[in-house]
């Protein structure tokens, strides 16, 4: 149940496919004074041999339509539906919206958690509520997309003490009229130049640039990127332009967006692997497990990337999907 292959065992575990059987298990792990982990696909996380407390899996299904007006529709999705999958139906059922986001693993529930983006859209740009079971207060609401807080990268719910907020569904405001985002790199150049492009010769493209460049999780363990894209100051970006020209980076407000894949290639890792452990050929930011390696050998390694980094370029890669315990 995690992507990355890694043999992990729960204390406890429960398949959640009901928000109000989340109460009564809640409940439980406070009485018996058990942390609780909550887990949708295991495409983010990066787990220890044994989990302590209770996993609570995320399961809960769902699809409806709650409004439609003015070529603007409003879906409702559960938050244990395949994420993949959901933006094909979406697409098939002539909505548009989420087609860059194709072929990202998970559920739709972790989607607002890292305000997953793909190929220059974010999945916060294209919600309008998230339903969630605040564990504070015992009780389900909803929150606009502004009280999410959405960032690169970033929402409430990663900024509040894990496992606050457990999300039960996610309301999407999405168009019957396209307006398709195809500036991103290599997508219009996918597409095909003769093609009138629509939502899902887009999701197509991506699947296709997608399969071509990352590993398949069901065939090489993996979490996708592993370091998030640093952000560092105009000063810092000018002197490492300077010393290294073909620098790849991108304006973030009035700071820039260094590819921290391109950095650690550049170190020369790209397809380096230690034991079970290494970078993926064809993209360097992506660490896979080739055989049986373990939580701490994952830790090692990135250690080791992030090591090399900081003294060639001064920069601090932050790991991207969370440890647990
Ligand atoms: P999990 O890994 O199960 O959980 C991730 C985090 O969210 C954990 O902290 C967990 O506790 C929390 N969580 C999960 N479900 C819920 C819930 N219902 N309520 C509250 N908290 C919850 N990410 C991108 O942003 N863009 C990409 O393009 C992208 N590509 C990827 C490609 C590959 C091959 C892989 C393996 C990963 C990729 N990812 C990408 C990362 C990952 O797929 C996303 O972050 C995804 O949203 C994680 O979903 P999940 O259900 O697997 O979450
Ligand atoms: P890529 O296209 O080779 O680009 C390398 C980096 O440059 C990306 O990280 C991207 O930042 C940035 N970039 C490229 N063109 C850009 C533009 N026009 N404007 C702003 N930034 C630009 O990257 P890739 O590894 O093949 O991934 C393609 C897309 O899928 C990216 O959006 C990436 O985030 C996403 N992806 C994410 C994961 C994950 O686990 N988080 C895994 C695989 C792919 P951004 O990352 O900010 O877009």
């Amino acid at each position: 149940m995690n992507t990355l292959g890694l043999e992990s065992e729960a204390e406890y575990f429960a398949h959640v496919t009901a928000v109000d059987q989340l109460s009564p298990l809640l409940a439980w792990a406070e009485q018996a004074k058990q942390p609780v982990l909550v887990l949708g696909g295991g495409s983010n996380l990066v787990l220890g041999r044994q989990v302590p407390g209770l996993v609570l899996h995320i399961a809960i299904p769902g699809w409806q339509v709650i409004r439609e007006e003015g070529g603007h529709v409003w879906l409702r999705v559960g938050a244990g539906e395949n994420w993949h999958e959901t933006v094909r139906r979406t697409l098939e059922a002539g909505l548009s919206g989420l087609e860059n986001l194709a072929l990202i693993p998970g559920t739709v529930g972790a989607a607002p958690v890292q305000n997953i983006g793909a190929y220059g859209v974010e999945v916060g740009e294209r919600l309008h509520q998230v339903e969630v079971f605040d564990t504070v207060e015992g009780a389900v609401r909803w929150l606009a997309r502004d009280e999410c807080r959405f960032g690169y990268r970033d929402s409430l719910f990663k900024q509040e003490p894990a496992g606050r907020y457990i999300i039960t569904a996610v309301e999407f405001l999405l168009s019957r009229t396209p307006e398709l985002r195809l500036d991103y790199g290599g997508v219009r150049e996918a597409l095909g130049t003769n093609e009138a492009p629509t939502p899902m010769g887009v999701f197509d493209a991506i699947c296709r640039i997608r399969r071509s460049k990352l590993p398949d999780p069901s065939e090489i363990g993996n979490a996708g990127s592993f370091f998030q894209n640093p952000i560092v100051s105009q000063a810092h970006y000018e002197q490492l332009k300077s010393s290294y020209p073909e620098l790849v980076a991108f304006p973030a407000g009035r700071q820039w967006k260094l590819a921290a894949g391109w950095l650690i290639d550049r170190c020369g890792l790209k397809g380096d692997r230690v034991g079970d452990v290494g970078t993926y050929p064809r993209q360097a930011l992506v660490l896979v497990n080739w055989g049986h390696a373990c939580r701490d050998d994952i830790l090692a390694y990135a250690g080791k990337i992030q090591a090399c980094v900081k003294e060639k370029f001064q920069v601090e890669l932050e790991p991207e999907p969370r440890f647990y315990p």
